[in-house]
C-alpha cells in the first residue's frame, strides 16, 4: 500500500482491495519480511490512521492484507475517543500526513451489547469500564432516536457517531476534508464473513 499514490481515493481502493483479498482467501501478505522492517527503523510513512474497537476479533492489518509501516492503529473497546486517541489521530494527521481516516466497528460487539443492555437496566460495569458504556450509550440513544432498535444499527451508529465526533473535535481533519486532503471512512467489520461493510465515507466514494 505504500507505493499507492498519495491520494485519499487510492487509498481506500487499496484498502477495499485488501480486504477482498481477506475476505476470498487470496491474501498478498505484504510487507512482511525483514526487508521491510529493516527499511521502515529510521521512519514511517502508512497512508490511513485506523480506530478500530480493541476486540480481539479485529484485527485490522489482517483485515486489510497490509503489513509493516501502512497502517497507524489506535484502537480502544467501542472505538471509544479520549484525549489520547484524540492526540494519537492528530499526530497522524499532522505529523504522518496520511491520507485516510478510518473508523471500524465490528458484529457482535462487547461494547455496544453492554451499553444497550445498561440501557434496558442492566447493572452499568463499574471502575473504568463505566466510561466505556457512557461513550458508547449516545450512540444508541441517537439510532433509538431515529426509530432503529436493533443491535446491528446500534453498531453502525456507534461508527457514524465516532466518525461525527471526530470531524467536529479535531480541526486539523476538517480542514482537510475541505480541501481534498484526506477522505474518512467509517467500516463495520463482520465476524461471520471478514468483509468491512462500508457505513458513511467523507470526501471518497
Ligand atoms: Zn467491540
Amino acid at each position: 500500500m505504500s507505493q499507492v499514490e498519495k491520494n485519499p481515493q487510492a487509498v481506500w481502493e487499496a484498502l477495499q482491495a485488501g480486504n477482498e483479498r481477506f475476505v476470498t482467501h487470496r491474501e498478498e501478505r505484504p510487507n512482511q519480511d525483514s526487508t521491510r522492517r529493516v527499511a521502515l527503523r529510521t521512519g514511517q510513512s502508512p497512508r490511513a490512521v485506523v480506530l478500530s474497537c480493541s476486540d480481539s476479533r479485529v484485527p485490522v492489518e489482517l483485515v486489510f492484507d497490509v503489513g509493516l509501516g501502512d497502517l497507524f492503529v489506535i484502537r480502544t473497546a467501542g472505538q471509544i475517543i479520549d484525549q489520547a486517541v484524540l492526540g494519537s489521530l492528530e499526530f497522524a494527521i499532522e505529523a504522518l500526513d496520511v491520507d485516510l481516516v478510518v473508523v471500524m466497528g465490528h458484529e457482535s460487539c462487547g461494547a455496544v451489547k453492554a451499553t444497550a443492555a445498561a440501557l434496558e437496566g442492566d447493572a452499568i460495569p463499574s471502575g473504568f469500564q463505566r466510561v466505556l458504556v457512557e461513550k458508547v450509550a449516545p450512540s444508541i440513544l441517537e439510532a433509538r432516536s431515529q426509530g432503529m432498535s436493533g443491535i446491528v444499527d446500534y453498531e453502525r451508529q456507534n461508527v457514524t457517531e465516532t466518525v461525527n465526533q471526530l470531524m467536529t473535535r479535531v480541526p486539523q481533519l476538517r480542514e482537510r476534508l475541505n480541501d481534498g486532503r484526506i477522505g474518512a471512512v467509517g467500516l463495520r467489520y463482520r465476524l461471520s464473513d471478514g468483509c468491512a461493510e462500508t457505513v458513511v465515507t467523507y470526501g471518497v466514494e
